[in-house]
């Protein structure tokens, strides 16, 4: 697969690679992963299907790329695998991110709703554990 590189705007960071993360293997072993799934990985964007990254999906992988910084990204995707809860302590704020990105760019309501709605359902999904309800999952993203 080609690792061709991004840019990103200016004020991002980030790299963005359309590949699989280096632990891709340890993932798929826990994670019911698709290439429509990104990842974060020290400071890379790991975008394997190549899809387009929209602003709130890049500010979403920079709250990871900072909780990665204080272990590093070997140990926090170890515990990030291991455990549910902390896989949900460390995506509440991402998501929470993600959504406030998305809201201060989309001013409409109801697409605002649509999308607090669709990243509820996500947060609620066996990615991360099926530890929350749809609705408990919009509460904590809201
Ligand atoms: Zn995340």
């Amino acid at each position: 697969m080609s690792r061709k590189k991004l840019s990103l705007p200016a004020r991002s960071g980030a790299d963005v690679v359309d590949d699989w993360p280096p632990n891709i293997e340890d993932i798929r072993a826990v994670l019911p992963v698709t290439d429509r799934n990104i990842f974060a990985y020290g400071h890379t964007i790991y975008n394997p299907g190549g899809g387009r990254l929209p602003l709130e999906l890049i500010a979403h992988e920079e709250v990871h790329f900072q909780q990665q910084a204080e272990e590093g990204p070997v140990k926090w995707w170890a515990k990030f695998l291991a455990d549910p809860k902390f896989r949900l302590d460390q995506e509440i704020p991402a998501h929470r991110v993600e959504h406030r990105v998305f809201c201060k760019y989309n001013r409409d309501r109801n697409e605002q709703a649509q999308h607090l709605r669709r990243l509820g359902q996500r947060l609620a999904a066996p990615m991360y554990g099926s530890l929350l309800t749809v609705n408990q999952a919009m509460k904590a993203i809201r």
